[in-house]
């Protein structure tokens, strides 16, 4: 049995990681849930932000499945998510997109990997404000351990899944220092995994070549904000944010996590599509060696995606999260 942290988060988090909890429940996955949660709600119920209890838990356990946060704009506290991944060293941000035969989408043949960078650049937490001087500095800092992690990540990983091309998006034209130091890193990393093709791309040539010829794309690698905007763009290409999962790794822990936010518009309504959590969820069941329930819960998704009808409105169906997930547990 894995002990596993579960933080729901807010919005629509409590929804779908109730469909992810039955269908495990559902699949006798050995799972033990341990549940902690942070944020808001929480503070407002304990005063504590980010509970001792939900730091311990993690520390114990080492794997979490975790329900998006939200955070305020422009205000208020620093991002739960960002601290988490730093306090932890959580170095990759790991979002595979892929196309599904029950999912229309504008292109076919997608099937790509992004690694974002995960606790730098300008997600360091480096702002200054100058009021009188009407200054606002918000500093990206890029070190060369950093890169060196991710960019070396991205090509064990595509080693070790048999991928052919590691992309790096940078922006080195302009922002010379910190761009170079991923140009450099990855061309070390390249040395040791010479069976690999190696290219880089300046980023808004990257975006326009993503959605002009996504499927020329395999392994990509990227500096934070780069990855956080290429994550979401490379959402859409395959179905929308509902269906692509993501993980926050690093050497000793990792927290499983869709790519989406709290979706306030639609949160307690039941419209919810629960499969991108479920997808994350089934990255760490794989993370955990648990590769034939991951399979088994895989086939009985995909099953379900490709009858639209059973599906969430997001999909074009009309199933709410509940009816969704009891679809994917009538067919394991
Ligand atoms: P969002 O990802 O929450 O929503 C963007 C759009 O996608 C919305 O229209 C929403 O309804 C839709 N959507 C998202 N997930 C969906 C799902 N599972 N099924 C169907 N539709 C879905 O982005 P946002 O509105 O910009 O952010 C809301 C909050 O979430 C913010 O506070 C933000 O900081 C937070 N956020 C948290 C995380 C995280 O916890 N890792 C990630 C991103 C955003």
């Amino acid at each position: 049995m894995h002990v596993v942290t579960l933080i729901p988060g807010d919005g629509i988090g409590l929804e779908i990681t109730k469909a992810v909890t039955d269908i495990f429940a559902a699949a006798q996955v050995p799972v033990q849930w341990e549940e902690q949660n942070a944020g808001q709600t929480t503070f407002d119920q304990s005063g504590e932000l980010i509970p001792n209890a939900l730091l311990k838990s993690l520390e114990k356990n080492k794997v979490a499945l975790k329900g998006p946060i939200t955070t305020p704009v422009g205000k208020g506290f620093r991002s739960i998510n960002v601290t988490l991944r730093q306090k932890y060293d959580l170095y990759q941000n790991v979002r595979p997109s892929k196309t599904t035969s029950g999912i229309q989408t504008r292109y076919e043949g997608i099937d790509l990997v992004l690694f974002r960078e995960n606790t730098e650049g300008l997600y360091s937490g480096l702002e200054l404000w100058d009021e009188r001087l009407g200054i606002a500095d918000a500093i990206a800092r890029v070190t060369v351990e950093g890169s060196r992690k991710i960019c070396r990540a991205a090509f064990a990983y595509a080693a070790k899944h048999g991928r052919k091309k590691v992309t790096l998006a940078h922006k080195a034209n302009i922002i010379k220092m910190a761009g170079t130091l991923m140009i450099n890193a990855c061309k070390e990393a390249s040395l040791e995994f010479p069976e690999i093709v190696f290219e880089d791309k300046i980023i808004d040539n990257m975006c326009m070549q993503l959605v002009g010829k996504p499927e020329q794309f395999d392994v990509i690698v990227t500096t934070n904000l780069f990855g956080d905007l290429l994550s979401d763009l490379c959402a859409g290409l395959v179905g929308g944010l509902g269906v692509v999962a993501g993980a926050n790794i690093g050497d000793n822990m990792a927290i499983f996590e869709a790519v989406h936010g709290s979706a306030p518009d639609i949160a307690g309504q039941g419209k919810a599509n629960p499969t991108a959590l479920l997808r994350s969820a089934l990255m760490m069941l794989h993370h955990l060696g648990e590769h034939a329930k991951a399979e088994q819960i895989d086939k009985a998704l995909e099953a379900t995606l490709l009858n639209k009808e059973e599906c969430t409105g997001d999909l074009g169906g009309k199933a709410s999260t509940s009816q969704f997930a009891q679809s994917i547990i009538a067919k394991l």
